[in-house]
């Protein structure tokens, strides 16, 4: 509808696309991004180690990262992949039979599937189901989720700044909402390192239900100042500040872009889609998808703020906001 907007930057999420399916619908001229390998198990430092979910696809990266902490016989374990993935729950159980450990506690960190879905399939798996606790947490006003797979287990409700002490390890919850509504990320004290799921990743952007709780959540990142990140996909981050500081940029720059492209024409209106396709041109079904939710996110935080106004589904800028 608008031709003369310059050409914005395509998602990250379109890099990732193309570097795990070797899509061909290369429009952009842009080097791939190839995502680094990661191995299925690995040991991180003393009292961490990744088992490596084996579900790699578009939205997961390389697949999810679950994480075992602890140093002792009874140790926690961070997300459990996808439901029905053997070779995760084949990893998994010669891992605990590698380090002589079972599982005391299991804490998912959101209520999606590629983090809670293997929740019964790793209980069906450990010999001591009937003493492991699973842990989620649940807001308040949470409609009680219905999963398209089974949880053969009860979920305790994590709170938050609830600490959870196992041998060699310290770990602190910090309910951080914003990707979804129940996410947390866990702190752990003796490595000075933060469990961030899915609010950043290790590869590319994240998705977000709530921008400005989003937001909010990298401010909380920030103020904790992890030596240390383990996303929920994707490789450990180290440079985090830096790391989180350019998320926060991602998302100032989109916004820019969003009011730049209704201030040039200030007499018409745009759809949602509009923008979806001016901003990420060129882009699969399923990833206008994910971008259509971070521009009515962004959308309705400039709404708020006064800066954009709706009109029955079409957007235009505020001419009488002080932008
Ligand atoms: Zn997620």
């Amino acid at each position: 509808m608008i031709a003369t907007v310059r050409r914005p930057q395509p998602l990250r999420f379109f890099f990732r696309y193309i570097s795990i399916v070797g899509s061909s619908n290369v429009r952009h001229g842009r080097p791939k991004m190839a995502l680094p390998e990661l191995p299925p198990v690995t040991s991180l430092s003393p009292r961490v180690l990744r088992v490596l979910g084996c579900n790699p696809s578009v939205m997961t990266l390389q697949g999810t990262n679950t994480y075992v902490v602890g140093t002792g016989r009874r140790r926690i374990l961070i997300d459990t992949g996808e439901p029905n993935v053997p070779e995760y729950i084949k990893n998994l159980k010669e891992t605990m039979d590698k380090y002589n450990f079972e599982l005391e506690h299991i804490i998912v960190s959101h209520w999606h599937r590629d983090h809670i879905g293997g929740v019964s399939d790793v209980m069906d798996a450990i010999g001591n189901k009937t003493d492991c606790k699973v842990w989620k947490f649940h807001p308040e006003n949470e409609k009680k989720r219905v999963y398209k797979f089974p949880i053969n287990c009860p979920i305790n409700s994590l709170k938050n700044y609830q600490v959870f002490n196992t041998e060699g390890a310290t770990l602190k919850v910090y309910h951080t909402p914003g990707h979804t509504t129940d996410h947390v990320m866990l702190t752990l004290e003796e490595d000075k390192a933060l469990f961030c799921a899915d609010c950043v990743l290790g590869e590319g952007t994240s998705i977000f239900e709530n921008l400005e709780d989003y937001l909010e959540s990298l401010q909380l990142i920030l103020k904790l100042n992890p030596v240390v990140m383990y996303p929920g996909h994707g490789s450990v981050i180290n440079n985090t500040v830096q790391r989180v500081n350019n998320y926060i940029q991602h998302r100032i720059d989109r916004e820019r872009e969003i009011i730049k492209i209704l201030s040039e024409h200030p007499l018409q209106t745009m759809t949602i889609k509009d923008f979806v396709d001016v901003i990420y041109k060129g882009i699969s079904k399923k990833l206008q998808e994910v971008a259509t939710i971070s521009v009515v996110q962004h959308l309705l935080k400039l709404k708020k703020e006064g800066k954009v106004l709706e009109i029955d589904d079409h957007w235009k800028i505020n001419t009488k906001s002080n932008l």
